[in-house]
């Protein structure tokens, strides 16, 4: 059996079959003593007030035989009887009121006393408050059924039968409904996995519960949708790889052309585009294998402590001439006492370089770009850490953009773009402080300058 529903409502149905056989075996057994007893109770009653009615109406015991006796016990003097001869006692004992045994059908037992053994089992009979004998009943037989009894217990068992037969064929339909509604789920995620796996990317499923099964399709759905995402990113990388790498090739082969065929004289002009391009290439190659080390969580560091003012006065002194150049002050603000940061000092200095790159590039003459570091006391589990800023009060970041600026190959402003810009450099810079074990965000407001805050953990 390969369906996990047929394996369901089988289970369910095994389940129902043996509680209904169960249920229909207790209500059998059940019935038929609690039939027993009640017939017992109600035959000794009628003796009982047979012997009373003989004794009310003679006004004493006398001429009580044996043989009376036993006519007063018969069947036919029960009321409603159907005539069959029963009796439910073998034996039977009847006593005046001084306990003297007058009749009994053990014939040994006449005139005597009764056995206090008798007494404990005696019923009293009584008239007008005075107990005037005592009755024994004994060797109370097996209860044979008579004819109306068997045929009120033949009811009985029948309709216990139908209601087991009711239980087992409800069982059966609730039980094929639940296990069909149960593996829905299961059969729409099968159905939705193998299509991915044909690379129909996007699939996804109803989550119809709340329970494993609904989080089961949810987490389905979220895989799913990453999936798509990834797979969207990736194809999107290739393209952009191939694209930033066809301008500098498709320049170097039109110049080594022009100058094989002796079209383009060389001059160190030429040779320097073409120094140009190689160096692009070759940064571009570097990047993408920086990130793609950084992706696999092998990017070598070579650690050291360093202070942040220290590293952000180097930066400052690289990038001194350009600020001048360009009319834009460069500030270094440094809380006392920062505590130092165990980084690979290279890396780091490419951060901050490319954070501070993009800070000229969009902050026009006579704008502020101010490094600033300071220190985050530890907290709720967090160990101490350093904060370091790059502001600048440029342009600004769009609001649109902002959520995609640390993803590869995402230039903000296509009017901007220049032959230096790949789109790498936040992606590197937070490849790079990640794998410090930091956190890299930016906040900007259009026309308000961009803050690019680090978090490096203290060490
Ligand atoms: P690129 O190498 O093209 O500069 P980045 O990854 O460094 O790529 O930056 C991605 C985008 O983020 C840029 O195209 C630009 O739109 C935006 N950006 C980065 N830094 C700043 C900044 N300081 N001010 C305004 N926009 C910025």
């Amino acid at each position: 059996m390969r369906s996990l529903a047929a394996k369901l409502t089988l289970a369910f149905l095994l389940v129902g079959l043996t509680g209904s056989i169960l249920v229909a075996a207790v209500i059998q057994q059940r019935t038929r003593l609690a039939f027993n007893r009640f017939v017992l109770d109600r035959d000794q009653q009628a003796l009982v007030d047979n012997l009373l009615t003989y004794y009310q109406a003679n006004g004493s015991w006398r001429g009580v035989g044996i043989n009376l006796l036993a006519f007063l016990n018969s069947p036919a003097q029960f009321p409603g009887e159907d005539g069959d001869f029963r009796r439910n006692w073998e034996r039977f004992t009847l006593a005046d009121a001084n306990q003297m045994v007058i009749a009994s059908t053990q014939q040994s037992q006449t005139e005597r006393q009764l056995s206090e053994h008798d007494l404990e089992q005696a019923i009293a009979l009584v008239v007008d408050g005075q107990t005037v004998g005592w009755l024994v009943l004994s060797d109370v037989r097996e209860w044979v059924p008579n004819r109306l009894e068997s045929l009120f217990l033949t009811n009985i068992n029948r309709a216990a039968l139908l209601s087991a037969l009711i239980a087992i064929l409800l069982a059966f339909a609730l039980g094929g409904f639940l296990a069909f509604g149960m593996t829905r789920s299961l059969r729409e995620l099968t159905e939705a996995t193998q299509a991915l796996a044909r690379g129909q990317l996007g699939q996804q499923v109803q989550v119809r519960s709340r329970d494993e099964l609904g989080e089961l399709a949810a987490s389905f759905n979220q895989m799913s949708s990453d999936l798509e995402r990834a797979t969207q990113a990736r194809r999107q990388m290739t393209a952009d790889i191939a694209h930033d790498l066809r301008s500098p090739l498709s320049v170097l082969s039109g110049y080594a052309e022009a100058l094989s065929d002796g079209k383009l004289p060389g001059s160190p002009e030429v040779y320097a585009i073409l120094h140009q391009e190689t160096l692009h290439l070759s940064r571009l190659v570097e990047d993408l294998r920086l990130l793609s080390l950084a992706d696999a969580g092998e990017l070598p560091l070579a650690r050291q402590d360093i202070s942040a003012q220290v590293l952000l006065e180097r930066v400052a002194a690289r990038h001194a001439v350009t600020a001048q150049q360009r009319s834009v002050t460069l500030n270094v603000q440094t809380a006392p006492h920062l505590p130092s940061i165990n980084v690979d000092v290279e890396r780091m200095a490419q951060v901050f370089d490319n954070l501070v790159s993009n800070a000229f590039r969009y902050t026009p003459p006579g704008g502020t770009i101010d490094l600033a570091a300071t220190v985050l006391a530890a907290s709720q589990g967090r160990p101490a850490a350093v904060q370091v800023q790059v502001r600048d009060s440029g342009a600004g970041i769009d609001p649109q953009d902002l959520p995609h600026i640390f993803d590869r190959f995402y230039r903000g402003d296509s009017a901007r773009q220049s032959e230096n810009e790949s789109g790498l450099g936040l992606a590197i810079a937070r490849s790079i402080v990640e794998a410090h074990g930091g956190a890299i965000t930016a906040a900007s407001s259009p026309g308000q300058g961009s803050v690019f805050t680090i978090t490096i953990p203290a060490g």
